[in-house]
């Protein structure tokens, strides 16, 4: 394998072809954006952090018998992935109510939710990724009625496995996001599954182990996203 000219840049991944067709390099950068990318920043070493969560984790889900886009750490920052066509979809799983949902509902802090919700976001930068529904989906043609319902079967059922994974870790896994793409026609789990697209609060302190550190200044980011590894990866 050997690492080919960049096909994309992201705000927090380059992605490289390699000499085989069907396969990519992911590049996990240290460079964190919120807020549509207003804020912008950088946090020490999270490329390396999320590359190795993201790693341990897709391994985890392939266990469990969830298929994804990963082949193989290859190096700190890179990953061997399939190469998919990515939908244009960010599945959003809560199983607690914080963040933009709060904003939107008016719902109470911290609110369980149970059974999870599944929402679905238009992932298009210059919108600002808005919400959108299955019907609005069909209409722009981003998904079928069954890959919709593929894409929400499978966020449940990766929450059915992290769940209680990061619980043994000492980690309430608040909500996270995920990306799903076409490969030989079948959709599989894409992107990364890291402390970037996930909330976890720690279950002793109440403690935001996760980005919302660097979107809300609350400190010690680098320092949370080493912890979160330690937990994951020991
Ligand atoms: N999320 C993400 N990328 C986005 C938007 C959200 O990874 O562009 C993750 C976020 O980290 C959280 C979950 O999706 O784990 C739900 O985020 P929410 O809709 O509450 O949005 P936010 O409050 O982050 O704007």
């Amino acid at each position: 394998m050997t690492t080919g000219e960049m096909l994309y840049e992201g705000k927090a991944k380059k992605i490289f072809l390699t000499d085989k067709e069907d396969e990519v390099i992911q590049y996990f950068k240290d460079d964190a954006t919120a807020f549509n990318a207003e804020k912008r920043g950088t946090i020490l070493e999270k490329g390396i952090v999320n590359n190795k969560i993201s790693t341990r984790l897709f391994q985890e889900l392939a266990k469990a018998g969830i298929p994804s886009h990963f082949i193989q750490q290859v190096s700190d920052r890179e990953m061997l992935s399939r190469r998919v066509q990515i939908i244009p979809v960010e599945v959003v799983l809560r199983n607690r109510a914080t963040g933009s949902i709060v904003k939107r509902l008016g719902l109470q802090e911290g609110m369980m939710i149970d059974p999870p919700l599944v929402e679905f976001f238009y992932k298009d930068d210059s919108l600002g990724d808005p919400l959108i529904t299955e019907d609005h989906i069909r209409l722009m043609k981003l998904a079928t009625p069954s890959q919709v319902i593929e894409l929400r079967t499978q966020a449940l059922k990766i929450n059915t496995v992290l769940l209680p994974f990061f619980q043994q870790r000492g980690m309430l896994l608040v909500d996270f996001k995920l990306e799903f793409g076409l490969w030989n026609g079948q959709i599989i789990l894409a992107d990364e599954i890291s402390p970037d697209t996930c909330r976890f609060w720690d279950i002793q302190t109440g403690e935001r182990m996760d980005k919302d550190r660097f979107r809300k200044d609350l400190g010690r980011i680098e320092e949370t996203y080493q912890e979160v590894l330690r937990r994951v990866c020991n």
